[in-house]
């Protein structure tokens, strides 16, 4: 992946989270709050606005389309593809609404708790809701706003796309790095290197789940999603994930691709290997 590309990536996946940066900084504020038992969190709760930041969530996902079709044009190096829509689909807009209501109506409930005299923590309760659902779906939403438009780029050209997964993503994801969809056309349901997949259904673009961080990029190199496979392969040898994965799953992973034989340097299938006999692999790091 060139600088340019990784610096694209890392704009889109900053994009959401700057615009509601705000918010979570006073979720914050409010938890330190919490921790000194302030009296003015009661005052600080019936400040926060929520219509703000669900118009920043919409707009966050227009924004991230626009960044999903640059990113795709830059990688086909025509200029700008005629006949992508301008904006992302209608569904993407009302999931992102859906989800300021769904935050708007958990501050509406603190502040309601916070006028009548609730404790600071059942006040809190509701707004630390809200930030979870707040950064579950920005996290989710954009990247799928972003993916949505490259794809948009790419059936418009006729260009297959390729699934890019990150190196520490989970077992699923990293089962569908460097698969290839014709124009058009979905990835398929059901790949893992796990035991069982959770997603059976053909799936159009990442996300895959919620909190997904996969991408989608026009292929325009057969060499780039074989290395993406490749790395996708050393990934589970060597154990990067993230701690939310439990170690069991990545060690059987690592267990059943070492059973299905793997191209890898020998070292790698002996870290495998010894980690597979331990029932642990030593680190989660990622190069
Ligand atoms: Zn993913």
């Amino acid at each position: 992946m060139s600088a340019e590309q990784q610096l694209a990536r890392l704009e889109r996946q900053i994009l959401g989270a700057a615009r509601v940066s705000s918010f979570l900084d006073t979720v914050d504020l409010l938890r330190r709050m919490l921790a000194q038992e302030s009296p003015e969190i009661r005052a600080r709760v019936l400040t926060l606005v929520a219509p703000s930041i669900g118009r920043d969530l919409a707009a966050a996902v227009g924004a991230a389309w626009n960044i999903g079709v640059l990113d795709a044009e830059k990688v086909i190096g025509e200029g700008r593809v005629k006949g992508v829509p301008g904006t992302p689909p209608k569904t993407l807009v009302a999931a992102a609404r859906a989800s300021e209501k769904a935050i708007g109506a958990e501050l509406a409930k603190a502040r309601k708790l916070a006028r009548v005299g609730a404790d600071v923590a059942t006040v809190l309760a509701p707004v630390f809701a809200a930030s979870n659902v707040l950064q579950r779906d920005v996290t989710t939403l954009v990247n799928h706003a972003g993916n949505k438009g490259t794809a948009a780029v790419a059936d418009a050209v006729g260009l297959s796309t390729v699934w890019v997964a990150e190196t520490n993503a989970c077992v699923e994801c990293l089962a569908y790095s460097g698969r290839i969809s014709k124009p058009g056309k979905p990835f398929p349901g059901g790949l893992t290197y796990g035991a069982k997949s959770y997603h059976p259904d053909p799936v159009d673009v990442p996300p895959l789940h919620p909190r997904c961080r996969c991408e989608l990029e026009p292929l325009v190199s057969r060499e780039y999603a074989d290395a993406l496979r490749r790395e996708a392969d050393r990934s589970v040898l060597r154990g990067f994930s993230l701690e939310s994965e439990p170690m069991r799953v990545r060690v059987e992973a690592a267990e059943r691709l070492l059973a299905r034989g793997v191209d890898a340097p020998k070292s790698v299938i002996a870290y495998a290997r010894r980690a597979v006999k331990r029932g642990e692999f030593g680190t989660r790091g990622r190069p």
